[in-house]
């Protein structure tokens, strides 16, 4: 291990004595999550931990109901399905995430872009088609660039007196960037309310740490990599306390293919409408909300490396970009703020 982070104020009781450590995981939007908790209530057994899963599960089955692509009548997708020039009220949490999605948008000039589903769907990573489904086809340029033309965020309206979205006609929300952060939040945040301070959240590799571990040392975690050459020294290991934190990683290694000699990974450029192909094998961002931590990684990957890292800074935002150089070696660049916690 090479670089140990911690962050700037801990402030938290370590749990009481005899408290125990509980484990719950399950599934949820195609991926896992997995809880851990300290708490002295009860003995860790599966009838006791029944409430905790129960609430677990709600919280996660909410963000699924109101923002899945792939749950035919979500919120999500029946605004997907509206017709043009209507208006649609959106659920309380679906407008946080929306809020949220658009002031990235704004801020990463596009680099975020929760409107870029027809682009995500024509490159083969929405629910149909699927680029594993035999016979898939990369868009043409033509077709990549309708595609294009039905993704764009500034075509939306969103009244937030209202709480109404304006569906100016065939834009399709993708919110898969930031619903999993979102999701660990609310299950941090419901846990907090069910006196359970503390607890190591994860949804699909996205992560919130709050609270202290049963020996009073914080929640530990390395960061994820991409997987290295093995002809090429492996990355130094980025440990992190997540102590009223949280962690997410977007990477160009999961879910890719390749087409013609080029890579096709599944964030998408929305400024272009091509799969992002310069060279970031991945990045990761702490912040204190993971719904932040999870968007801004997906912006970041996006920007690419100088971009990225200029933009990361304005906003010091604690970031680690991984580039993948010509020669296949992995160089890492941390942002200062990622360097502060060192
Ligand atoms: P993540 O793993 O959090 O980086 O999210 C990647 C997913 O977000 C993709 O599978 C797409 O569904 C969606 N996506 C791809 N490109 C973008 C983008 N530029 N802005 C927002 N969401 C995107
Ligand atoms: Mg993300």
């Amino acid at each position: 291990m090479n670089r140990v982070l911690v962050p700037l104020q801990l402030d938290s009781a370590a749990p009481a004595l005899g408290a125990q450590l509980h484990q719950l995981d399950g599934q949820t939007m195609g991926t896992t999550w997995q809880l851990r908790w300290v708490a002295t209530t009860h003995a860790a057994t599966e009838a006791a931990d029944g409430p905790v899963r129960a609430a677990v599960q709600a919280e996660l089955d909410l963000v699924v109901q109101q923002m899945s692509t792939w749950l035919p009548g979500s919120d999500l997708d029946r605004f997907n399905r509206a017709p043009p020039d209507t208006w649609h009220t959106v659920p309380h949490a679906m407008a946080e995430v929306l809020q949220a999605a658009l002031w990235l948008a704004e801020v990463s000039a596009g680099a975020f872009n929760p409107a870029a589903g027809a682009l995500v769907n024509a490159w083969g990573f929405g629910p149909d088609p699927r680029y594993t489904d035999p016979g898939f086809v990369p868009p043409s340029a033509d077709a990549a660039r309708a595609a294009l033309c039905r993704s764009d965020w500034r075509s939306l309206r969103w009244d937030r007196e209202r709480q109404q979205l304006w569906q100016p006609g065939d834009v399709l929300l993708d919110f898969s960037a930031i619903a999993k952060g979102y999701a660990v939040d609310r299950v941090s945040r419901r846990l907090v309310a069910m006196g359970l301070p503390h607890h190591l959240v994860e949804v699909g590799g996205e992560l919130r740490g709050a609270g202290m571990r049963m020996d009073g040392l914080p929640w530990w975690v390395d960061l994820e990599q991409p997987p290295t050459d093995p002809h090429q020294a492996p990355l130094p290991t980025t440990r992190v306390a997540l102590h009223g934190l949280s962690v997410a990683t977007s990477g160009d290694y999961r879910r890719v293919y390749t087409h013609g000699g080029e890579r096709r990974a599944h964030t998408i450029d929305p400024r272009t409408g091509w799969p992002v192909a310069h060279g970031l094998a991945s990045v990761s961002v702490l912040h204190a909300d993971c719904v932040w931590a999870d968007a801004w990684s997906t912006a970041l990957t996006v920007l690419g490396l100088a971009e990225g890292v200029a933009l990361a800074r304005a906003h010091r935002i604690a970031a680690l970009f991984v580039q993948r150089e010509a020669d296949g070696r992995l160089t890492e660049t941390p942002t200062p703020a990622m360097v502060e916690l060192a």
